[in-house]
């Protein structure tokens, strides 16, 4: 019984942390919003659904779950103790997408920043990322050469080998 409710729990966590508009993207939404940026949010149109797009640079921006997108060495990345083969399965197969979707945006001349839900976390550590994310999205880049190693934020492994815990 105890693990039943253990199970809901974690589902209820997990569609919070996969739901629109969950909490760390609204952070960051506010805070680009606030330094006079605007954009679109959850465009389907465009591979993967990114949480904001800034068609003016040209740039798209994801907040990525730390569970979901499999952050490698995160304390926010645990498998579930049960159906863990499963687990691994699903967060791989997200990372793959992930990969996809970072290359087809490439291709169509986005740029493509990923930032971790983690790094806005905590107080101290988010003014400083949301500083560079304003930074990067504002830069001048080429935006049409395409450079499949340029993708922004963290590197994502073509065949996700991830050491779950
Ligand atoms: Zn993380």
């Amino acid at each position: 019984m105890a693990d039943v409710i253990t199970s809901e729990q974690r589902s209820r966590n997990m569609a919070a942390i996969k739901g629109k508009d969950t909490k760390p993207e609204m952070i960051v939404r506010k805070y680009l919003f606030s330094r006079g940026l605007r954009f679109r949010v959850n465009n389907r149109k465009l591979a993967g659904s990114p949480d904001i797009v800034l068609k003016k640079y040209k740039t798209v921006v994801f907040v990525d779950g730390c569970f979901w997108h499999g952050h490698e060495g995160c304390k926010y990345f645990r498998l579930p103790k049960s159906n863990v083969d499963f687990w691994r399965h699903k967060i791989a197969m997200n990372i793959a997408r992930d990969y996809a979707n970072n290359v087809d945006l490439k291709l169509a001349g986005w740029r493509v920043i990923r930032i971790w839900e983690c790094d806005i976390r905590t107080k101290t550590k988010r003014d400083e990322v949301l500083k560079h994310l304003y930074e990067r999205i504002t830069e001048s880049h080429n935006i049409n050469v395409y450079q499949p190693n340029e993708i922004e934020g963290y590197s994502i492994a073509a065949e996700p080998l991830i050491p779950f815990k």
